[in-house]
């Protein structure tokens, strides 16, 4: 048995399924990605093998694994002492580059994960509108937290339809404060504002849906959701966990010139440490206590150490020519993979934005998947067989449950990397076509 399983197994005696986060394992190879080393694009599993990897900490390792700036911000932050739970001069020099970066934001918070970011996020709108209901998209994921683990119970496409918890042990009845409509339906947000817009707190979606592989909002589905909060008192809340820096410095809602009222980062924005931010309208932000009224704290919010990851990585997202290198090797990646797809006579439809992209098997290469309900029509199975063979080929595809979901490259692969990868994606894609 290789040593991976052999781990794999081993950890399962101690660590509840063997792993940390249940989406961990993998379920097109059976476990865990159980990791020696890595560094730049690369990982080494236990065994020795070197995987190219499409996965990158699901987006937080922007940079890529090992990145020496990350490093030695780290190392400073350790040399320090670490002082966790004070404050620095690097929290105030982090919130300021990010306001200086990101539309939205003129104060923000520092936490630990997008679910902790969205959480809060959702408390403060709450709070600040005195209204109890939210407004959310079919698909969209903002996390683990009861509030919005919930999906529709029947059919999808609906408009409100009845919502069952995605996990047992969600508190019961949190499904009545939610309103949820399909993405990219503008005539059902209309909808949902005409019925409940004197109840609804806030409406938060993921300004670009990576959640589902990679779905672009229409520019009328989010001009209206801006309209139609701002006119009923709403807060609009962009989930940038995923898509902030992802294409440029400024996210999604530069990309899309959407202003948002509030916004999470989370992933990219410690460059692999477990930072996340909730922050933006100054009026809205004050609200959080001690000035406010409004409970946001924890021991570990901006641990030092986290602090000074995210400053260096997000100053080397701020360096001439970071985003121009993530198009082009995104143009290279995404336009070889419909092309080897293509010469094995594989229907796939990829789908990509800046750093991130989505593959939808089996579906109409020239035809955009627009939403939740058609990303489900996917060939599950045979997704699942290309995973797997492309693992066996040295590129890591994380899997999601057979999901199509979202996957991504980092900024430290180049053109070469992305040759050598779509050449074994070419034996993975022959051996599913075969
Ligand atoms: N929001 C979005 C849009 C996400 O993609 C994720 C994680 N995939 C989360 C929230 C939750 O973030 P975390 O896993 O850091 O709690």
């Amino acid at each position: 048995m290789s040593l991976v399983k052999q781990q794999h197994e081993h950890a399962k005696q101690f660590l509840a399924s063997g792993v940390s986060s249940s989406t961990r394992v993998n379920q097109a190879i059976g476990h865990a990605m159980l990791f020696q080393r890595a560094e730049g694009c690369r990982v080494w599993d236990l065994d020795g093998r070197e995987l190219i990897d499409l996965c990158t900490s699901h987006g937080a390792t922007l940079l890529g694994h090992g990145d020496a700036r990350l490093r030695s911000a780290v190392e400073a932050a350790l040399a320090r002492g670490a002082a966790c739970s004070y404050e620095s001069q690097l929290h105030a020099e982090l919130a300021e580059l990010l306001c200086r970066s990101i539309a939205c934001l003129e104060l923000l918070r520092f936490t630990g994960s997008g679910t902790e970011a969205t959480m809060h996020c959702l408390r403060l709108a709450r709070a600040f509108t005195g209204r109890q209901k939210i407004l959310r998209f079919e698909g969209n994921f903002h996390g683990y937290h009861d509030q919005v683990m919930w999906s529709a119970q029947g059919e999808l496409g609906q408009f409100n339809p009845p919502l069952k918890p995605i996990s047992t042990g969600v508190t019961a009845g949190l499904d009545q404060l939610l309103v949820q409509v399909p993405y990219n339906r503008s005539d059902l947000v209309e909808e949902a504002f005409r019925r409940f817009g004197h109840e609804l707190a806030a409406a938060i979606c993921e300004p670009i849906y990576y959640n589902t592989g990679c779905v672009l909002p229409t520019t009328e589905f989010m001009a209206t959701l801006r309209r139609l909060t701002a006119q009923h008192g709403s807060l609009l809340v962009f989930d940038e966990v995923l898509s902030a820096f992802r294409m440029g410095i400024g996210g999604a809602q530069q990309y899309l010139g959407v202003t948002p009222d509030l916004c999470t980062l989370g992933k990219a924005v410690g460059g692999g440490y477990p930072l996340s931010v909730f922050g933006g309208r100054r009026d809205i932000m004050q609200r959080l206590m001690p000035e406010g009224d409004c409970q946001h704290s924890g021991t570990y919010n901006g641990h030092p150490v986290v602090v000074a990851a995210g400053l260096a990585a997000v100053q080397a997202y701020r360096e001439p020519g970071f985003y121009q290198h993530i198009q082009s090797i995104a143009e290279q990646l995404y336009g070889g993979l419909r092309t080897l797809f293509a010469r094995h006579g594989l229907r796939v439809r990829v789908q990509g934005l800046g750093a991130r992209f989505g593959m939808y098997f089996g579906m109409p290469p020239d035809e955009p998947v627009t939403s939740y309900a058609d990303a489900q029509r996917h060939d599950k199975s045979l997704l699942m067989r290309f995973y797997a063979a492309a693992n066996r080929h040295g590129v890591y595809f994380h899997d999601y449950g057979g999901a199509p979901c979202h996957h991504g490259f980092c900024a430290a692969m180049q053109p070469a990397d992305v040759a050598e990868a779509l050449a074994r994606l070419d034996k993975a894609a022959a051996e599913i076509a075969s």
